[in-house]
């Protein structure tokens, strides 16, 4: 039977301007076909010219049956979950984003040996440019806490090396929800191809998501030709309604989200998942109270981490959300098309 290929993906998701940039295409293409090319907006994948299935006719189809803008399915507004927290890390984790729930969780499994690996977002803190990362322990991973909001790798790309090179079996991934539903899209899929990335995946937890920047526009366009911010002045980004810049030696800088809009990546425009409602567990900033993350524990694995985490005293949770904070955003982004 014939598969669909880069060229459907091309054609339904890349020319309509659907990519998000995931990065789970270019992971799981068994022919190392597709690839993002730096310095080139990275709006979307580019073939090398190498798919199995196109020259030589081998069945694939991989790409195209992870991709979460292919399946034309929309996530909205809150998911399912069973239970609602806001938490926060019971140890010191300095460049936390909200309550450091997200690191504590993580950390707690790579201690226990309940997980192997976490594939991640991490930066350089001197360029503020973000890489697809695989975490192996719980110091670096508290060392990389935190939000990256402006892309310039795609996410996923660690995900081969994790699953294919370093056969890395137990691994949570964290990511948008954009990614989590790609990741999702392999747990389920019947492809063959997709099976071993799947099965490898333990634990998937969701970052709440309205949109993200990219990184030449924001940080080298707006931040540093107009505010005058260099990326290693940054010592915090946090999006709150506005865009809040903490500067070495300098005031914050606040900037209103609409004179961000051109920044934001294309396939953001369409996306009508905030909540990451695929994923084991989600977590934002909205709904918990202030130095706390606000979690959605969705399925029995999620709770499982959650539970462990609490009883080794490294997470602290109280059952304080403002669901309707949540559902407000949610609401707002659904209305997306
Ligand atoms: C692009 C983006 C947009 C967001 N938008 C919102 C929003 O509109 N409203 C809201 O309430 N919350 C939003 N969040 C979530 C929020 O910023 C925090 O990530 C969340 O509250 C968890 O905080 P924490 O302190 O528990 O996480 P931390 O303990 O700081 O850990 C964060 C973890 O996420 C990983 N990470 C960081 N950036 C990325 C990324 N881009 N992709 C994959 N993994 C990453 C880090 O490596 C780290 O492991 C957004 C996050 C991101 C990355
Ligand atoms: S949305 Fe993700 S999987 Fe789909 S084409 Fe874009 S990068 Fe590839
Ligand atoms: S808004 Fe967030 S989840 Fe949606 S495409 Fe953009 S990065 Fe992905």
């Amino acid at each position: 039977m014939t598969e669909k290929t880069y060229k459907d993906l091309k054609k339904d998701v890349w020319d309509a301007g659907l990519c998000s940039g995931c990065g789970a295409c270019v992971a799981v293409c068994p022919g190392e076909g597709l690839f993002f090319e730096t310095g080139k907006g990275m709006n979307s994948p580019v073939s090398t010219g190498t798919c199995k299935e196109d020259q030589d006719g081998v069945p694939c189809g991989v790409c195209y049956a992870i991709c979460p803008r292919a399946s034309g399915e929309m996530r909205q507004m809150l998911g399912v979950y069973t239970e609602a927290l806001a938490a926060r890390a019971g140890f010191e984790v300095p460049h936390r984003q909200s309550g450091g729930a997200v690191t504590a969780i993580l950390a707690n499994a790579l201690d226990e040996g309940l997980i192997d690996g976490v594939v991640t977002v991490t930066e350089d803190r001197f360029t503020l440019k973000p890489r697809s990362a695989i975490i192996t322990s719980s110091e670096p991973l508290i060392h990389e806490a935190g939000s990256r909001y402006s892309w310039w790798v795609p996410l996923l790309a660690s995900l081969k090396e994790a699953v294919v090179k370093r056969k890395l079996r137990r691994l949570a991934v964290v990511g948008v929800p954009c990614a989590v539903q790609a990741v999702q899209r392999m747990r389920a899929s019947d492809n063959q191809l997709a099976k071993p990335y799947g099965r490898s995946v333990r634990l998937l937890i969701g970052l709440f998501c309205t949109e993200t920047f990219d990184y030449r526009a924001l940080v080298e366009g707006v931040l540093g030709e107009k505010y005058h911010v260099e990326p290693w002045q940054v010592k915090r980004l946090n999006v709150a309604g506005k865009l809040e810049v903490t500067v070495e030696g300098r005031d914050q800088v606040t900037i209103p989200l609409k004179e961000l809009e051109a920044t934001v990546r294309p396939g953001c425009r369409s996306c009508t998942d905030f909540a990451a409602v695929d994923a084991d567990i989600s977590a934002g900033a909205v709904g918990a109270p202030k130095g706390s993350t606000t979690l959605l524990v969705r399925t029995p694995i999620g709770k499982a981490f959650v539970d462990r985490a609490v009883a080794s005293g490294r997470l602290l949770v109280e059952p304080k959300v403002d669901l309707a904070a949540v559902e407000k955003l949610a609401k707002e982004k659904s209305k997306r098309k």
